[in-house]
């Protein structure tokens, strides 16, 4: 089976790369998605996000299933917060860095600065994603996934992207940016995402 993925994020496409190496799916990305004007993202959640997301670029593949995500990042002790907000969290605040950093550092950075005074007990956090497929303007499924952890004082690793040297997974001793992307596939949201997503496809074709 071939789903078109409407996203142009390195880090998500990775992880999306590893997540189908096992499975009976190709995910290829959205032909001419560069070209497509992205549509606004101003949904108060992750599910109506990625809904509008898939609904919007499944009008530029006709016939063909087309799957977008929506995900986030979510601090229990701002109160959800960044949320759909995450990868704008900083840009939208209006925090700026003495540094020239990325946004994804800046993101962090700002992240860190409103936890200072926070101690690591309350530094619970998780990541949510929800993935929707849709076919010819119409959203037909769902899959969401989430994985919980706390928000580290300082960054650690190398890999993953956005908020991922700050995600610590107290179960593996190691943030998000220190695991292999076979292991972040097994327990990430994303993975989870993706295979609630598939499931839910395939029970809707499964003869009752
Ligand atoms: P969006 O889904 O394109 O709206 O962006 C989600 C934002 O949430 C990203 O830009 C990151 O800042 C953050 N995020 C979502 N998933 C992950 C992840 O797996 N690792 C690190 N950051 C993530």
């Amino acid at each position: 089976m071939i789903l078109y993925i409407a996203t142009s994020n390195p880090g998500k496409l990775r992880d999306f790369a590893i997540a189908t190496k096992e499975l009976n799916v190709e995910l290829q990305p959205l032909p001419g998605l560069t070209r497509i004007p992205a549509p606004v993202e101003d949904a108060p959640t992750f599910d109506g996000n990625a809904r509008a997301k898939a609904t919007y670029y499944s009008g530029y593949a006709p016939d063909q299933i087309v799957i977008a995500d929506d995900s986030g990042l979510e601090v229990d002790a701002l109160g959800g917060e960044p949320g759909v907000r995450s990868a704008r969290y900083a840009q939208d605040a209006g925090f700026t860095s003495d540094k020239p950093v990325s946004a994804d550092e800046r993101n962090n950075l700002y992240l860190l600065s409103r936890l200072h005074a926070v101690r690591q007990e309350k530094r619970g956090a998780r990541y949510r994603c929800v993935l929707a497929g849709a076919r010819n303007g119409v959203s037909l499924y769902t899959g969401e996934g989430s994985v919980e952890g706390e928000i580290l004082t300082s960054p650690r690793g190398e890999g993953g992207f956005g908020y991922d040297p700050l995600f610590y997974l107290p179960s593996l001793e190691q943030t998000m940016a220190e695991i292999d992307l076979t292991t972040k596939d097994g327990l990430s949201h994303r993975g989870r995402a993706l295979r609630n997503l598939l499931f839910a496809m395939y029970a809707a074709r499964a003869p009752r």
